[in-house]
């Protein structure tokens, strides 16, 4: 079937396999969508049902709309397989997602480069570092268990992904399951080229740059290799005339390269990036060892207004990411607030599941289970009742205008200050 529908407390989440996107329907829709059969008297299901909730002519306009984007057919058959979830009541009761929309894979920590800001500490392994991370097989079965509880969306880094053995068959995989795929890398590995000339169904390319001049780039990298980052990104760039992928330029921001926010913008103009996403530095990794890279507040809302001024100026999607909700945008759904173990969680190249690649720093307390040891279902419904699944917010946060859609900005940066959950965001200026 084209369609593969999870049912949510919220109404349900409906995956088009050919799109490779979600598209998130209410409880009325979902009833809908369960009750239409094929040949069905359809005036016939709108007053037996659902005449009480809304009108005739929102019954019908919804009927079409489901009928143009293909979900149900003229005759009313439906599309959409729905899969079964054992712990569904679970879900339902407790009001909590049945599982994530997007998991962040990391195939390794293998990486050429050694950058000051790295969360994951990336860089040259050791055969026995190798040897703990999971293999190929595992990484395989994984994306199958994804596919089976309706997560579509993988998103694949490090690490340098692309120093992943067999990491073109983990594609194929991905791609074979239909998911919308993303690639998070440096562009810095060998063979590019091989790699490009691959069939795969690639949704995104997140290229990480953080500088845009030979010194500051180099410098932070680690390695003299500003001009093969250059190569790469024209090769990139004939890869997009024939594939329809989406290219993103990630930076993250420290307190240094900040002051050419600027440059950043006009070096993704000049190699077609159709999106360019900004990262606050987070305290975490290898940035540990460089506390003079740390952004102040200050610094954080001078950076907000720049951006919000490169928005105006310019047709590249800019988000700032990861920032209290004063200054981000609306998530897919209301109320989630930080998607962290929510709406997307992490897979670390060692097997745990953590709510985000940050929570590395903190693996003991919060990895949510290991795949070696448990299934993702298992992983999941224990994470439902974990202390950061039923934190109340901050008392501060309460009367705040974003409270709906932020729910106290990042947990990992409360955590990491205060080393307790259920605080404020310490970025959030807001009083
Ligand atoms: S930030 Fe990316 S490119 Fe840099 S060392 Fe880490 S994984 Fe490698
Ligand atoms: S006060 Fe709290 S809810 Fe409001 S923007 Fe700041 S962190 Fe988010």
């Amino acid at each position: 079937m084209r369609f593969i529908g999870r049912i949510e407390y919220f109404g349900s989440l409906i995956y088009d396999t050919q799109r490779r996107e979600y598209i998130p329907i209410d409880q009325d829709g979902t009833n809908i969508i369960l009750n239409i059969k094929p040949n069905i008297d359809i005036d016939n299901l709108y007053y037996k049902y659902f005449s009480h909730r809304f009108s005739y002519l929102n019954f019908k306009s919804f009927i079409q709309l489901i009928q143009s984007i293909e979900i149900i057919d003229n005759n009313y058959s439906s599309n959409v397989e729905i899969l079964s979830n054992e712990n569904l009541e679970f879900y339902l009761n407790n009001r909590f997602i049945s599982s994530p929309l997007k998991f962040h894979i990391a195939l390794t920590y293998e990486c050429l480069l050694k950058c000051k800001h790295c969360f994951s500490k990336s860089g040259k392994k050791t055969n026995e570092e190798l040897n703990q991370e999971l293999s190929t097989q595992k990484i395989l079965d994984f994306l199958d268990e994804l596919k089976n509880n309706g997560i579509f969306y993988v998103s694949f880094g490090g690490g340098e992904p692309f120093l992943k053995k067999e990491f073109i068959e983990i594609l194929k995989k991905a791609d074979q399951n239909k998911m919308n795929i993303s690639i998070s890398t440096s562009l810095i590995f060998p063979d590019i080229e091989k790699f490009l000339q691959e069939n795969i169904n690639i949704q995104e390319f997140k290229i990480s740059i953080e500088a845009v001049n030979a010194k500051e780039y180099n410098n932070i990298r680690g390695k003299n290799i500003f001009e093969t980052l250059k190569k790469n990104l024209l090769l990139i760039n004939e890869y997009k005339k024939y594939n329809k992928c989406y290219v993103r330029f990630s930076f993250v921001l420290n307190k240094y390269n900040y002051t050419y926010l600027p440059n950043f913008l006009s070096f993704a103009e000049q190699f077609n990036a159709n999106g360019i996403t900004f990262y606050p530095i987070y305290n975490v990794g290898r940035a540990e060892e460089y506390p003079e890279l740390l952004l102040s507040n200050q610094e954080i809302e001078k950076i907000v207004r720049i951006i919000s001024n490169m928005k105006e100026r310019t047709k590249i999607d800019v988000e700032f990411f990861g920032i209290p909700m004063k200054f981000g945008k609306n998530g897919l759904y209301e109320s989630f607030g930080c998607g962290c173990a929510k709406t997307t969680a992490y897979l670390s190249a060692l097997g745990d599941i953590l709510p985000s690649g940050m929570f590395l720093k903190y693996k003991d307390k919060f990895s949510l289970g290991n795949i070696k040891e448990k299934t993702l279902k298992e992983i999941w419904k224990e994470n439902a009742k974990k202390e950061i699944n039923k934190i109340d917010q901050d008392i501060k946060c309460q009367n705040c205008t974003y409270i709906t859609e932020c729910r106290g900005g990042c947990i990992f940066r409360s955590f990491d200050k205060y080393q307790k959950l259920g605080y404020k965001d310490p970025i959030c200026n807001i009083q």
